[in-house]
């Protein structure tokens, strides 16, 4: 029996079968993942999924999974917020929802869908060694996942990034490589690894299959609206995948019949100090130019995004925009999440919600609308940015007077600021 999936060039369409690569021969272009929808609308009814778990394998058949595997850990599934408070903030009468990746299952990223379907393409493949090169949640994904699949681990990483993501990793037992340099040298360095070595790097050889993970995303949104589309999308770009694949489980959906046809504007977000994706998006440019990152936004911080111009494409495409983040607007973003929803993002998240909150101020996300902000990570992991933000407060005697005296203070000085 044929496969229901192989890879194909997104230039020449030339069809490659299955294997760990990740460009066309013929003409140097990426490829991705393409699938016998014909034969996939013919044994599965969208009612079905309504008996599986909440998790991403609750679409295996849109994923590339391997004959016979059965997945056991449930990655994804994450909860589809109402963000009533956030949206009166901005003046937005509309529906207005957060996608909580910040709560990905296991290690609280969306990085965790991608690398699930990554780990299973490795399995198949006869790898071993598995690794990548990451910004930081990546390596904590691939380093957790890896233990439970049996797989040795190799994560490269540029030495600047946050304690916590660098700990977050070392604590599965995976060989870290910190290197000197940012992530678009590390990423160049683990493509000679994967060339040199029989290692299935996740983002690099197994890369079309590692993309597919992240059109879960897509899928639940969907149907977590109850089957229908959003009429906007705000996501996080770094390499620009997420954003591509997001859309491209829309059209599958739309494909299959199982929701109405409908344009959907994707609107992507960068940090000011790495925006060669919005900037190229912003002033109109036919190509981006690679930047050198220098942003808190350490996940996102990606100068020459291998699908940048596909996200650039995807946004013009849909009538959506991109914007931009600077540090300070960053930190301001984390906390109106934390103070108007209650979710603890990280960086990434900070760049999300300030990068839409411009876009509603300038129309381009309008009233009415239903708009969906992706929030991809937790704030846990990058408190780094935070500590200027919340200097210790001074230390109160455990008595009343004291606490009395205390709060007379607080509330004279919060009436003084006001
Ligand atoms: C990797 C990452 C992104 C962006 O992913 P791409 O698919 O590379 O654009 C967004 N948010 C977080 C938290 C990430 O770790
Ligand atoms: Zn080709």
């Amino acid at each position: 029996m044929p496969e229901l999936y192989e890879l194909r060039c997104r230039e020449c369409g030339k069809l490659w079968g299955n294997a760990p690569r990740s460009f066309c021969e013929e003409c140097f272009s990426p490829l991705e993942v393409t699938y016998d929808y014909n034969a996939i609308r013919a044994s599965l009814r969208r009612d079905q999924l309504a008996a599986r778990p909440a998790n991403i394998w609750r679409y295996a058949e849109l994923l590339p999974l391997p004959e016979g595997r059965i997945p056991t850990l449930p990655v994804g599934g994450t909860p589809l917020l109402p963000a009533p408070r956030l949206a009166r903030d901005w003046g937005l009468g509309s529906a207005l929802y957060i996608k909580n990746d910040a709560v990905c299952f296991p290690t609280l990223s969306f990085k965790d869908r991608v690398v699930a379907v990554a780990l299973s393409a490795a399995k198949r493949f006869g790898f071993q060694v598995v690794g990548c090169s990451s910004t930081g949640n990546l390596a904590n994904s691939v380093a957790a996942q890896s233990v439970r699949e049996g797989l040795d681990a190799w994560v490269f990483i540029p030495s600047d990034l946050e304690a916590a993501k660098i700990l977050g990793t070392s604590i599965y037992g995976a060989k870290v490589a910190r290197i000197a340099g940012n992530y678009d040298h590390v990423n160049r360095l683990c493509a000679q690894i994967a060339d040199k070595f029989r290692w299935g790097l996740v983002n690099v050889n197994l890369r079309p299959y590692y993309a597919e993970g992240s059109k879960t995303v897509g899928y639940e949104i969907a149907e977590q609206l109850g089957w229908r589309l959003p009429d906007n999308v705000v996501v996080p770009m770094a390499g620009g995948s997420l954003i591509t694949k997001i859309a491209k489980a829309f059209r599958e959906l739309t494909e299959l019949g199982w929701v109405d046809p409908k344009p959907v504007r994707f609107f992507g977000a960068q940090a000011t100090g790495c925006s060669p994706i919005s900037t190229a998006v912003k002033r109109g440019l036919e190509r981006f130019e690679p930047q050198k990152p220098s942003t808190i936004a350490r996940s996102l911080a990606i100068g020459n995004p291998a699908d940048g111009p596909y996200a650039m494409k995807c946004m013009r495409e849909t009538g959506g925009w991109a914007e931009d983040a600077s540090d300070p607007e960053i930190v301001a973003g984390i906390r109106k999440l934390g103070e108007t929803e209650g979710i603890f993002t990280e960086t990434a998240g900070g760049v999300t919600v300030a990068a839409a909150e411009k876009l509603v101020r300038q129309g381009r996300i309008p009233q009415g609308d239903t708009t969906v902000l992706c929030i991809t990570g937790n704030g846990l992991k990058t408190t780094d940015a935070l500590t200027a933000e919340f200097p210790p407060t001074e230390a109160i005697a455990p008595r009343l007077d004291a606490f009395e005296a205390y709060l007379e203070g607080r509330l004279a000085s919060a009436a003084a600021s006001k």
